[in-house]
C-alpha cells in the first residue's frame, strides 16, 4: 500500500462534507509545519512508551526504551513539555487497559487498519486500539494546543474503528459489540471519550460513508467549505471557500432589521457576526500566509510586496563579550543580569512532568483562569462566576 491513503480517516471529516476536495487537491504540495513536525516527535515518544509499557512486540529492557528514548529526544522540535503530555497518554492507556478487569486486552500500536470495503484504497494508522470481552477500544493522541478536538461522532475515528473491525475480523468474527472511543489531547482539553455499538458505527459506514467515498474516488459532488477546510491543501486558493468567505462578509441577513445606521446590533446579531468574523480571520490568515510564501518565491500577489519586517537589536559577539566591555567602561553588573521567579509551567518544562511533580509536591496551588470567549461547541464547561470564587476562596 502507498504512504498516504487518498481518502485517509485523518482526512474524512473533509473528504466526506467535501466530496471533491481529495482529487482536487491531489496533486498539490503539501508544506509541514514546525508543528506537524513537533506532533510527530510527540507520536513517536508516546508510541515508544506505549511499546515499553506493554512489551510489544516484545519486551524491551530498561536500557533498550532508554536508548531509544535519547535518540528521540536529539531531534530538534524536541521540548520536555512532551514528557509530561505523553505520560498523559501512556496513563489513559493503562487506564483503558485496566477497565478489561482480570481480561487483559489485546493491545496494537501505530497498527494499521484497512477499510477499503467501505473507502477504495482506504487504510489508516490507528495510535491505540484494544481488542476484548466483545470491545474495542480506539485511541488517539493529539498533540495540537488549538483546536480542541471532540470524541463525539468524530469521523476519524469512527473510520478507524470501522477499519479495525474489518482488518481483525479473521480473529474477532463478529464479538466486537461496542466501542470506546478516547482522544488524548493534553494540551487543548485533556481526555475526551465517547461510546457506540458496533451497529450504529456499521450503519453510518453505509449510509454516509460508502457513498460519500464513492463520490469522493471519483471526484464529483459539490464543494462544500466548512471548517474542515483548515486542513485542505487548498484553503487559500480555493475559489469555493472565497466565495463563501466573502458572502460571510457581506450577507445582511443577521443585520435585518437593524440595518440602518445609527442603530445598536442586538446580542444575537453580535454573536453572528462575531461568528462570521472569526471565520473570515481565519481565512484572511490562510490567505496572507499563502501569499507571503508565493511572493518569496517570485510570483506577484496583485496589491501587495514583500518589505522587512521589524528588526531587533542583539550584543555584538554574543552577549558575554559585550558585557566584559560594558563593565569596563563603568556599567554596574548588577544592571546586566535579571533575576526573576520562574513560572510553574517553566519549571515543570525544563525539569519534566515527574521530577516537576516531585520536586514542588505541595508546593503549587490552582488559580482559576480568566474567563475567555469559546463557541458554543467547545469542549470545556460553561463558566461559573459563583464556583470559581468559591474554589478561589478555598484554595
Ligand atoms: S478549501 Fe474547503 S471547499 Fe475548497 S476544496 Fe478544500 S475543503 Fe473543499
Amino acid at each position: 500500500m502507498a504512504g498516504h491513503a487518498l481518502l485517509g480517516p485523518s482526512s474524512a471529516e473533509r473528504w466526506l462534507n467535501c466530496t471533491p476536495s481529495p482529487r482536487f487537491t491531489e496533486h498539490m504540495m503539501d508544506s509541514e509545519s514546525p508543528d506537524a513536525a513537533a506532533g510527530t516527535l510527540a507520536h513517536a515518544i508516546a508510541e515508544l512508551k506505549g511499546r515499553k509499557y506493554f512489551g510489544i512486540p516484545e519486551p524491551m529492557s530498561t536500557r533498550e526504551y532508554n536508548k531509544q528514548l535519547k535518540k528521540l529526544k536529539e531531534d530538534a522540535h524536541y521540548n520536555k513539555e512532551m514528557d509530561g503530555t505523553t505520560d498523559v497518554y501512556l496513563e489513559h492507556l493503562k487506564a483503558r487497559a485496566m477497565s478489561f478487569g482480570d481480561l487483559p486486552p489485546y493491545v496494537a500500536l501505530e497498527t494499521q487498519v484497512d477499510c477499503s470495503n467501505l473507502v477504495p484504497e482506504g487504510f489508516g494508522i490507528a495510535d491505540c486500539l484494544m481488542f476484548g470481552s466483545g470491545r474495542l477500544e480506539v485511541i488517539d493522541y493529539k498533540h495540537g494546543a488549538g483546536v480542541p478536538v471532540s470524541a463525539e461522532a468524530n469521523s476519524q475515528m469512527m473510520l478507524y474503528a470501522l477499519g479495525a473491525i474489518h482488518t481483525y475480523h479473521f480473529i474477532y468474527g463478529d464479538s466486537i459489540q461496542s466501542v470506546h472511543f478516547s482522544i488524548v489531547q493534553p494540551r487543548a482539553g485533556g481526555v475526551k471519550e465517547w461510546e457506540c455499538s458496533v451497529q450504529n458505527l456499521v450503519d453510518w459506514g453505509e449510509t454516509v460513508v460508502r457513498p460519500a467515498a464513492e463520490r469522493a474516488w471519483a471526484g464529483k459532488g459539490e464543494f462544500a467549505p466548512g471548517t474542515w477546510c483548515r486542513f485542505c491543501k487548498a484553503k487559500a486558493q480555493c475559489s469555493a471557500r472565497a466565495k463563501a468567505m466573502l458572502e460571510l462578509g457581506t450577507t445582511p441577513h443577521a443585520l435585518e432589521p437593524a440595518s440602518a445606521a445609527g442603530t445598536l446590533l442586538s446580542d444575537d446579531q453580535l454573536g453572528d457576526a462575531l461568528t462570521r468574523g472569526r471565520a473570515l480571520a481565519t481565512w484572511v490568515a490562510d490567505l496572507e500566509k499563502y501569499a507571503l510564501s508565493a511572493a518569496l518565491e517570485g510570483r506577484t500577489i496583485t496589491g501587495y510586496k514583500v518589505v522587512e519586517g521589524r528588526g531587533s537589536r542583539d550584543w555584538t559577539g554574543g552577549s558575554d563579550a559585550a558585557f566584559a566591555q560594558l563593565i569596563q567602561r563603568g556599567v554596574a553588573e548588577a544592571l546586566l543580569y535579571e533575576r526573576k521567579p520562574v513560572s510553574v509551567a517553566g519549571l515543570e518544562k525544563s525539569l519534566g512532568k515527574a521530577a516537576f511533580s516531585k520536586a514542588a509536591d505541595g508546593l503549587v496551588q490552582k488559580l482559576p483562569g480568566k474567563p475567555a470567549l469559546a463557541p458554543e461547541n467547545d469542549p470545556r464547561p460553561v463558566y461559573n462566576a459563583a464556583a470559581t470564587a468559591f474554589a478561589s476562596e478555598n484554595t
